[in-house]
């Protein structure tokens, strides 16, 4: 009975996780377009100008369309993964090559959310880590394109994450989810300022602070170190193998985010196969 419900849990589930990346590849694409929009406005409005009336452009609208020859997508070409496999890659009408990346996210999402159901089961609790889950393969992939880690992600996690807590979702205690998410704001904001003042250079940006102290208010003050640590070795190496093969981009910036993610999941599948060092 028990495996049972633990198979639906992974069934259901990854179904839903596959449905969600699909809508989580509208979030990448866009919402680093609709923030840039929304400052480009801003700007025009301090300095007087008007914009002029732009076409509506947020999560909804307008619908997906090829990148290359603008035909609109069919729903019966946008099923998760499926689609992409049943049309060989390539847009219905033009036959433009579509990117790997958009049945990859899918894939991702559903591997996590089913992990989320093997985990915590089909509870209040399972929902929550899909949530973080969910956020946190969107905030790896935006900031690696942009170097933008939105708020409008960030911050409902890290309030989700310290209800969480006090809920008895995440498995850590509301004082070691608190000072999680304070030691982890003030750890990377003080690197900041010690770069800054030494270097006279930005080493990251304040979205990094915000992340980590979502990481913290997650998997408690006691994960910070460990994920500090993995991601800047990582982070090191990635941005040096980048270096040599010119890979990065102009002013040789590396997005903080994506190794910040990373460890921050590795540490959720290091509590689930057992290792105890990360939660005493
Ligand atoms: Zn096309």
């Amino acid at each position: 009975m028990q495996a049972e419900l633990a198979e639906q849990a992974v069934v259901l589930l990854g179904i839903l996780g596959l449905l969600v990346g699909s809508f989580l590849n509208v979030v990448i694409y866009r919402l680093p377009k609709m923030m840039e929009r929304q400052w480009a406005a801003e700007c025009a409005q301090a300095a007087g100008n008007s914009l002029p009336d732009a076409e509506p452009f947020n999560l909804l609208v307008p619908r997906s369309s090829c990148p290359h020859c603008a035909a609109s997508i069919a729903w019966y070409d946008n099923v998760p993964v499926f689609s992409y496999a049943l049309l060989g890659g390539r847009c219905r009408q033009c036959q433009a090559p579509i990117a790997l990346r958009y049945p990859a996210v899918e894939l991702c999402s559903a591997l996590l959310f089913a992990f989320c159901g093997w985990r915590w089961g089909l509870g209040a609790a399972a929902f929550a880590w899909c949530a973080w889950m969910a956020g946190m393969l969107s905030l790896a992939l935006i900031d690696w394109d942009s170097t933008l880690l939105p708020d409008a992600i960030v911050l409902p996690l890290l309030w989700l994450g310290l209800i969480g807590a006090n809920l008895q979702w995440t498995g850590v205690t509301l004082e070691h989810a608190l000072w999680g998410a304070v030691v982890g704001y003030l750890s990377l904001w003080s690197v900041y300022w010690v770069f800054k003042l030494v270097t006279g250079k930005e080493g990251m940006g304040y979205g990094d602070f915000k992340l980590l102290a979502c990481l913290g208010a997650w998997l408690g003050w006691q994960a910070l170190v460990p994920i500090i640590l993995m991601s800047s070795v990582i982070g090191a190496l990635v941005g040096i193998a980048l270096k040599f093969n010119q890979g990065l981009r102009e002013g040789g910036v590396m997005p903080f985010g994506p190794f910040l993610v990373g460890a921050g999941l590795a540490c959720v599948f290091a509590n689930a196969a057992g290792f105890k060092l990360l939660v005493p």
